[in-house]
């Protein structure tokens, strides 16, 4: 099997634990701090942290712009938290300068769940990832309240959640993952638990891509 390179975008937020998550995950992981960097990966990683820090860092770096290119184009990417936040094309309770990629259309709330509770830990099953259920880390975590055509929901967390209930405060629950062709998104941090199987579901992702179209198809996992 293929050794993907991925880079990191490496300007603020949690960068290590996600290069280790994808080398535990059999994926060859780099920083990128500038636009070289970006040019030796075929994917990218943007972590959690702080989205409008790390916009404007971004901009500061000359980045935010070689980085939306390459997304346009097609380069395979996964967003925690503020990753999320930078991939979405509308973003609620954000700041009125802070910008965002626009790659994957579907509304995001910032800080959603922190109105009750900074952070949190609960165990969803994502739709894609084998196993049974992944133990999610929401760290002042936002939610997605609307997606878009293209865009498939792979994990929800049902409501209440977060303040250690049993939920149930009505259908559905928050959106907290999803995927959208070569991108994938999640409220929460994989990176901080041991467990890689996201990173490898998205290095899965990344080599589908690699393989070009055929491969690319959907195979017909029991829902
Ligand atoms: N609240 C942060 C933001 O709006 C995200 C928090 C995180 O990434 N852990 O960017």
């Amino acid at each position: 099997m293929t050794v993907p390179r991925i880079g990191v975008l490496a300007l603020q937020g949690d960068v290590v634990d996600h290069m280790r998550a994808l080398e535990a995950a059999g994926a060859e992981a780099t920083p990128v701090r500038r636009a070289s960097e970006l040019d030796a990966v075929e994917a990218l990683v943007i972590p959690g942290g702080e989205s409008t820090a790390m916009s404007r860092l971004l901009e500061v770096f000359d980045l935010f712009d070689p980085v939306k290119k390459r997304l346009d184009e097609g380069m395979p990417a996964f967003g925690s938290c503020a990753g999320m936040i930078l991939l979405a094309d509308e973003v609620l309770d954000g700041r009125p300068d802070q910008r965002s990629f626009g790659v994957i259309p579907m509304t995001v709330r910032r800080n959603a769940f922190g109105r009750q509770v900074d952070s949190f830990e609960t165990p969803i099953a994502i739709d894609g990832v084998p196993g049974g259920p992944f133990e999610a880390v929401f760290i002042r975590a936002p939610w997605v309240e609307r997606v878009g055509a293209g865009v498939r929901v792979i994990g929800t967390v049902e409501a209440g959640a977060e303040s250690g209930r049993d939920g149930g405060e009505g259908p559905g629950g928050r959106i907290v993952a999803v995927r959208a062709g070569v991108c994938l998104a999640t409220s929460f941090h994989p990176e901080v638990t041991p467990d890689a199987r996201v990173h490898e579901y998205f290095v899965g992702m990344v080599r589908g891509a690699n393989a070009g179209p055929v491969e690319q198809e959907e195979r017909g996992t029991p829902e």
